[in-house]
């Protein structure tokens, strides 16, 4: 499975935990060696602006993370383009389901998610695209950036108990009909992260079900890193992710 990535992604770029040292290398060092690893090039300053305005584009550069910021939309576009042909993983950051039209926070700069379905619709590369954040929190981000088009549908999970969790994604991915489906990958409700609920096993499982409900509308799935704080569980649940993206 292809995995995209930068190695300007390993940097510590701010003082916060998404960008803590340490984190990407806990993935890449778990799922480089079973993955086709594709790097991630810089976004157009078009691509941002299709979602975020000029302001915010400033203000991203005042605080030094332009580039990175940069790099990681580019790396979000780039997994959805190969999403549309086979299920993709975007380890990149920083993540971006925080960031608005003209703010951002939660560890977000620009929303990588935002930018990568817009791309794909102003290319006429889709109709339709379904956006899953299965992250600890609400991606108040994307519903802010997207959550008007008629063409995307966002499904923040709710639940807090494990099965009612894995219920309420098994009913959105069964009812999902859309040419793209893009998850919004938090890691940070995994058991021994900051959210408590979900076995590793469990992101195997979703990674199934949005690749069978991918397959059964004839469209395409991708998934972008957002949220998850444990370094020691990060890797082996994006890649449980992976696999299940993979049909396996
Ligand atoms: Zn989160």
């Amino acid at each position: 499975m292809k995995v995209v990535f930068h190695e300007a992604f390993y940097p510590v770029y701010a003082g916060d935990p998404a960008a803590a040292a340490g984190r990407m290398e806990a993935i890449m060092e778990t799922v480089a060696p079973v993955a086709d690893v594709v790097e991630a090039d810089f976004a157009a300053e078009t691509d941002i602006a299709r979602i975020h305005t000029r302001v915010h584009m400033e203000w991203v550069k005042r605080q030094g993370v332009f580039e990175t910021a940069a790099l990681a939309a580019g790396g979000a576009i780039l997994a959805a383009r190969i999403g549309l042909e086979e299920p993709c993983f975007g380890a990149i950051r920083p993540p971006g389901h925080h960031a608005s039209t003209d703010w951002a926070w939660g560890f977000c700069y620009f929303n990588n998610m935002a930018i990568a379905v817009a791309r794909l619709k102003a290319e006429g590369k889709i109709d339709t695209a379904y956006i899953l954040d299965i992250d600890l929190h609400y991606g108040d981000g994307t519903v802010e950036t997207l959550g008007n088009k008629d063409y995307v549908t966002i499904h923040n999970v709710a639940a807090f108990d494990r099965s009612r969790y894995l219920d309420e994604v098994r009913k959105e991915m069964e009812s999902c009909r859309a040419d793209i489906i893009g998850i919004s990958a938090g890691f940070d409700n995994h058991l021994l992260d900051w959210g408590g609920t979900l076995e590793t096993e469990d992101y195997r499982e979703i990674g199934r079900l949005a690749a069978a409900a991918a397959k059964g509308c004839n469209g395409g799935c991708f998934a972008l890193l957002e949220g998850g704080y444990n370094h020691r569980v990060l890797g082996e649940n994006v890649l449980a992710l992976m696999e299940g993206l993979s049909g396996m």
